[in-house]
């Protein structure tokens, strides 16, 4: 069977996922920056720190400068100044003054060890600083100490003839840096692990999502499916009550009480399946607020007179009394057809189910509104079930109702037509008595109805 093209862009749709890209990208791109941001800072936080031992260097040196530059010819004084100056700055692992001789330098005087004399007259930084008349420093790592040691080269005067080598500790600044680092990674662990728990609880959450939208999607589908079905159904529904009104007429006098009961049952069965398809009609109609309303003056007399009319057979049958209790009988502005409707929908149910007594319709006429209740002496409903009767398909399965046919869906239409014409229902009933239903309709109609 080939679908209607309507219900197949809505099968299409059901397939196409929901964008799930965008949060997600969002979620990861947030500790990808601060990650990014992090280690940017650490980076720069080390480039300051180059910096700020260069300027603590040359600050040494200018306090020393003018000291070194008078007693140069003098290295015993030299070694003295260079001592104290150690001695005075904690951060200061060694000091040195080298000579420049022949593009190469050579240790002059100060604190350093004859071992390490060696390597700080090789020390690039002291080519540079000459070069640029600038102060230089570089990181490397002291096997003695087992440490990193700042070396600084500051030239010491404007004829490039000696240099001040200073090697600097840096604990301090080695535990500052430690000290922000992990900061930094126990803030970017907490990150990531946010992260994750967002992005798992971003899944949970798309595909709940995905369901409740497929579930709701499915529910339309099926409204749609019940109102096309219903649709097709009634074509052949009315052209089998045609068919069987004309067998009917064809079958000749002396055989028709042999078929009569068969035809009677036939007769009984299509109504009940007529009006199955006009309660599925009418459950999509409202489900999908397609339930059309036309207001006019309607007049209650004429359709209770009516209704209690076309009953009038099945009561009797039953021996039913139908009674219509009418007091001042008000105009009112609403949808005559619903109307007709909700009282044919309520009596019906009376009659349905009662099995002696009465049937009462009671029409009252309040301030603002009329009130039509139905009465029977019936078999009642049982109290906990009374909640569930305007539900769809709500329906009392017991003994008394087991053979009593209905589809449990008469009195949730009925509800919604009445409040749909801005009134109320309620009900009331003792099991085993009797119930009342009444219902409320404005006088006008309700403004936007
Ligand atoms: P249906 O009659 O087709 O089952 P309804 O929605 O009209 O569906 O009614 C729902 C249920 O409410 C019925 O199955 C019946 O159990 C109960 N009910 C409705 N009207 C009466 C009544 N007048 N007396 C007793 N029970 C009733």
């Amino acid at each position: 069977m080939k679908l209607p093209e309507k219900l197949e862009e809505k099968v299409q749709k059901i397939a196409k996922p929901i964008s799930i890209w965008y949060p997600i990208i969002i979620i990861v791109s947030i500790p990808l920056l601060l990650i990014i941001n992090t280690l940017w800072n650490l980076k720069t936080f080390n480039r300051d720190i180059n910096y700020f031992i260069r300027h603590q260097a040359s600050s040494i040196a200018d306090t020393i400068k003018a000291q070194i530059t008078e007693n140069i010819d003098n290295v015993e004084k030299i070694d003295s100044i260079l001592s104290l100056t150690k001695n005075n700055n904690e951060e200061l692992a060694g000091i040195a003054i080298l000579k420049a001789e022949n593009q190469s330098f050579v240790y002059y005087g100060g604190t350093i060890s004859p071992e390490e004399r060696a390597g700080i007259e090789k020390s690039g930084l002291n080519q540079m600083a000459i070069g640029f008349n600038n102060s230089f420093a570089g990181l490397t790592y002291d096997p003695v100490s087992q440490k990193n040691l700042w070396n600084v080269s500051v030239p010491l005067n404007n004829q490039k003839t000696y240099i001040l080598f200073l090697k600097m500790r840096t604990d301090q600044v080695d535990t500052l840096l430690k000290r922000t680092s992990r900061d930094s990674y126990i803030i970017l662990t907490i990150l990531v692990v946010i992260t994750l728990i967002l992005l798992s609880n971003h899944f949970l959450f798309y595909t709940k999502a995905m369901k409740a939208r497929e579930i709701e999607e499915l529910d339309k589908l099926k409204d749609e499916f019940i109102s096309i079905a219903a649709h097709e159904l009634r074509a052949p529904m009315t052209g089998l009550v045609g068919y069987l009104e004309l067998l009917r007429d064809k079958i000749s006098p002396d055989q028709m009480p042999k078929v009569e009961g068969d035809l009677t049952t036939l007769d009984s069965l299509s109504r009940d399946l007529n009006s199955l398809i006009d309660d599925l009609l009418d459950v999509s109609r409202i489900e999908q607020g397609r339930l059309k309303t036309i207001t006019s003056e309607v007049n209650i007399d004429e359709i209770i007179n009516k209704v209690l009319t076309t009953f009038a057979p099945v009561a009797k049958s039953q021996s039913l009394e139908l009674i219509y209790q009418k007091t001042d009988i008000p105009t009112i502005y609403s949808d005559p057809d619903r109307v007709r409707q909700i009282i044919i929908n309520l009596t019906s149910n009376a009659i349905k189910y009662s099995q002696k007594g009465t049937v009462t319709i009671t029409v009252i006429k309040n301030k603002n509104e009329v009130e039509i209740s139905v009465k029977d002496t019936g078999i009642g409903i049982p109290a906990d079930k009374i909640s569930t009767l305007f539900t769809k398909f709500g329906r009392v399965r017991d003994d008394k109702t087991a053979e009593v046919r209905g589809t449990g869906l008469g009195l949730w239409i009925t509800k919604q037509i009445v409040e749909i014409l801005g009134g109320k229902i309620s009900v009331q009933s003792i099991y085993g008595s009797g119930s009342v239903f009444s219902f409320t309709l404005p006088l006008n109609p309700i403004p936007g109805k």
